[in-house]
């Protein structure tokens, strides 16, 4: 069954949006409309991808991350740590003096998120033996809601194993339970460098329901952590630190650190605009006689994450120059075997549930005609003065009822020239969008 509620991972707060709308440009899925001088987020069509967070010159967007004090509601406290948040501190501090502070800061556990990785190759290099070619990686999940919303046609491909976040989750959920820990002692948090991982927590695809209790932004927790390193606050207690990783695992986030281990042709692509263009040509079925496509939202992949404090270029480097320090291989592997193979597919990926038109297929067909009809009114430069992304954008607004065609400027000044509309109405129109203070203006 098709999922219809999402969880959110950014808000606009409408105190502080201008209605510049930068954000609505941008935005990969059209997702943003600017009404009454606000940007407005469509939830069903957002993906998380924070495009619009990014660009946003007036820091008008809130990442809906976890209060960090919920923590402290469990005995034992589990932090999952990203290799790309290591990277984030220059090499004059050691990594035993993060451990130390995170400890500090109220962790009793921390764990390298990639540890799974190793095993998650392994699985990955069976699963493309059997499933429809090519296989689309699982690993970003702002990739996998594009899919989607923007590619329905392609969701087959996406292959249905869970990334290593969720793998190594689960090991800790076993390992808990094994040591006599009950549900409700312990808490698993997870380190995220990216928005599109909050949500893919919160509202996880494939009928998988995470085990992770919180997650926590990595930015707010880089400067938690620089500024006690900075303090020199005293370190009183041990943690119990589970570090061990393979140079595979901490290349993993990296562009190209998962496609190169996969048997087969494969490709790895990172940012918005270069994914798109692809599964466009992938869509037209322009492109065969590839086993394996590694797909990340964004620059340099993790290390261009939007949580990321540091340059995505300096992240990926400190990244490569620490893999290159360690083994190809680790400890816990055979365990990670053991819990990994019963708990790593999860169900088939579906489309996501966005209702472009209308739930019913008649009335939805009658508006796709209506909207086709409209486009061939407007002029077609997507000047976004209307509050919509573009004019096919605004036409489908005005079929759903959601606009006029009035709100185009370029039609609303025919009417006006023909006295079909007053110039009030016509102000008032400019009002409804872009907000009656911004005509308020003393000259
Ligand atoms: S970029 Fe979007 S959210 Fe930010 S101020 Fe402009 S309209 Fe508001
Ligand atoms: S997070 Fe991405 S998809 Fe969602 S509104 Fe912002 S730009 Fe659009």
């Amino acid at each position: 069954m098709s999922q219809t509620t999402y969880n959110r991972a950014l808000e606009i707060m409408g105190d502080v949006c201008i209605g510049c709308s930068h954000c609505m440009k941008v935005c990969p899925t059209e997702a943003l409309r600017v009404s009454q001088g606000k940007a407005k987020i469509h939830v069903d069509w957002c993906i998380d991808c924070g495009e619009c967070y990014r660009i946003c010159p007036n820091r008008a967007i809130r990442v809906m991350d976890d209060d960090f004090k919920q923590i402290f509601n469990y005995k034992h406290r589990v932090l999952l740590v990203p290799s790309v948040f290591f990277a984030q501190f220059d090499d004059s501090i050691p990594r035993e003096k993060i451990y130390n502070i995170i400890g500090e800061l109220g962790f009793t556990e921390v764990c390298a998120v990639e540890q799974s990785v190793d095993t998650l190759i392994d699985e990955v290099n069976e699963y493309i033996k059997r499933a429809p070619l090519p296989v689309i990686s699982s690993f970003c999940p702002a990739v996998i809601r594009l899919i989607q919303v923007r590619f329905p046609s392609l969701v087959d491909h996406i292959m249905s194993l869970l990334p290593p976040i969720e793998i190594t989750a689960q090991y800790y959920k076993r390992k808990f339970a094994k040591e006599g820990i009950k549900e409700g002692e312990f808490g698993i948090f997870y380190l995220t460098p990216c928005i599109a991982k909050i949500a893919s927590v919160k509202s996880p695809v494939g009928g998988y329901t995470s085990p992770i209790h919180g997650v926590i932004n990595m930015d707010f927790f880089y400067n938690k952590v620089y500024l006690a390193h900075k303090q020199k606050i005293p370190i009183t207690r041990q943690i119990k630190i589970n570090g061990e990783l393979s140079s595979k695992g901490v290349l993993y986030p990296t562009t190209g650190g998962e496609s190169m281990h996969i048997k087969g042709k494969t490709l790895a692509i990172d940012g918005m605009d270069n994914v798109i263009d692809f599964l466009e040509i992938l869509e037209n079925e322009e492109i065969e006689g590839f086993d394996f496509l590694e797909l990340r939202a964004c620059d340099e992949s993790c290390a261009g994450g939007i949580l990321s404090h540091r340059n995505r270029f300096l992240t990926a480097e400190s990244m490569k120059k620490y893999a290159s320090t360690i083994p190809d291989t680790h400890n816990l592997i055979s365990d990670y075997k053991k819990y990994c193979s019963a708990v790593v597919h999860m169900d088939k990926i579906e489309p996501r549930s966005m209702v472009k038109y209308d739930r019913d297929i008649d009335a939805a067909i009658k508006k796709m005609e209506g909207a086709r009809e409209l486009r061939m009114l407007f002029p077609g430069i997507d000047c976004g003065a209307c509050g919509a992304p573009s004019c096919e954008a605004l036409a489908e607004d005005i079929v759903k009822g959601q606009a006029e065609i009035s709100s185009c400027i370029f039609l609303r000044t025919l009417y006006e020239k023909r006295g079909e509309i007053s110039l009030e109405e016509a102000v008032k129109i400019m009002e409804n969008i872009w907000g009656k203070s911004r005509f308020d203006k003393k000259i």
